[in-house]
């Protein structure tokens, strides 16, 4: 069985899929409320493959919200992920996705020390972040929406947003290792982790905000954003393609201009319906088919029954891995949203 602990991207939207999903109790209360709500199982999947095979898997709510982080509420925040997992492996799920923020909490307060949660002692190992597979959909994205929109790879200036993340690391080692790209800029706030990832990958420029868009002819935004930046469309070149990874989006603007391509990053499109209820409150324009490719990296080990940590800890993703995790994404019938 397989498993995906997830978040809403907001209070609004946390009060309103409370409401459709049948928990009135939550809809009208505030962010103290759900900081006080315990992890819960809220949907019940199935998954075919193209191959045949059928696997079953669940969804935990993991309660937590954005901006636990926006308002300090450090504690409760590690809290909610480290509940979540012990509430996933109590049910005996074999491998569960960390989605959304849930990995960036995990890695960034070293949850790895705690590992017992009241009678449960957490095993690792039923556990991926999914960012391999994340990371290998956007670079995917890149390659197979440029050439759509008429931007040519060799001659592109491409921006990773939030570089030296995880996905976002992995996203520029594909880049560099695996396309013609020439026109690297890096960009995060921290300038020495940036300077790290400039001599390992051996090229990049490293860019502000800022500077780099207006040069840029492909964004890819990867950011740990708890909120979207607010960005007006003058800024962009023209064409220009915008491959929002984040979650919640790093664009809170709707961009709405002919010559700017915006694409859902980090999201796959399944060849056969899942039966499911959970992608509808996040949004998804084909809910029945549409997907975090984090959630689609624990269904690939599932499928595989390759019980492992797939994707775990920080900026160890090779390109290696992400072909073996494409690999997997192809066999069952996942593929790239297309611009
Ligand atoms: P990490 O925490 O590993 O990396 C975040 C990166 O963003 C770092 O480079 C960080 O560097 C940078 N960053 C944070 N804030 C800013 C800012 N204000 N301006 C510029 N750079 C910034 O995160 P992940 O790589 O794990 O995840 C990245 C995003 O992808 C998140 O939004 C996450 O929710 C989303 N995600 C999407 C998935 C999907 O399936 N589509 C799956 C998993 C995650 P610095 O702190 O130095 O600025």
């Amino acid at each position: 069985m397989f498993g995906l602990i997830g978040h809403l991207t907001s209070l609004k939207h946390a009060q309103l899929v409370a409401r459709e999903l049948g928990y009135p109790e939550y809809a009208d209360q505030g962010l103290d409320f759900w900081c006080s709500a315990p992890p819960q199982i809220v949907d019940s999947i199935t998954v075919a493959s193209i191959t045949g095979q059928k696997i079953e898997g669940c969804y935990v709510e993991s309660c937590f919200l954005p901006e636990m982080l926006a308002n300090r509420r450090i504690k409760t925040a590690t809290r909610k992920i480290l509940n979540a997992m012990a509430h996933a492996q109590k049910h005996n799920i074999d491998i569960t996705a960390l989605g959304g923020f849930s990995s960036i909490i995990f890695e960034n307060f070293n949850l790895e020390q705690f590992r017992q949660v009241r009678n449960i002692e957490l095993e690792f190992e039923r556990f991926t972040t999914g960012n391999t597979h994340t990371a290998y959909i956007i670079c995917q994205q890149v390659e197979q929406a440029s050439q759509k929109v008429g931007i040519d790879l060799p001659e592109a200036t491409v921006a990773v947003c939030g570089a030296t993340g995880d996905i976002g690391s992995a996203v520029c080692r594909w880049l560099v290792q695996k396309t013609d790209v020439r026109n690297l800029f890096l960009i995060a706030r921290n300038q020495d982790r940036l300077q790290e990832l400039r001599t390992e990958l051996g090229c990049g420029k490293i860019m502000s905000l800022e500077a780099a868009l207006p040069l840029s002819d492909i964004v890819v935004w990867v950011a740990s954003m708890p909120r979207g930046l607010e960005i007006e469309s003058q800024i962009f070149r023209k064409p220009c393609l915008l491959i929002d990874g984040g979650y919640p989006k790093n664009l809170a603007t709707k961009i709405q201009h002919p010559d700017i391509y915006v694409l859902n990053g980090g999201i796959v499109e399944h060849s056969l319906d899942i039966e499911w209820k959970i992608m509808q409150v996040v949004n998804m324009d084909v809910p029945a088919r549409q997907l975090f490719a984090c959630f689609a990296e624990s269904m690939l080990l599932e499928f595989e029954r390759l019980y492992t940590n797939f994707s775990w800890g920080r900026n160890q993703i090779t390109v290696e891995k992400m072909e073996q995790i494409g690999h997997l994404s192809i066999k069952h019938g996942f593929r790239p949203l297309p611009v």
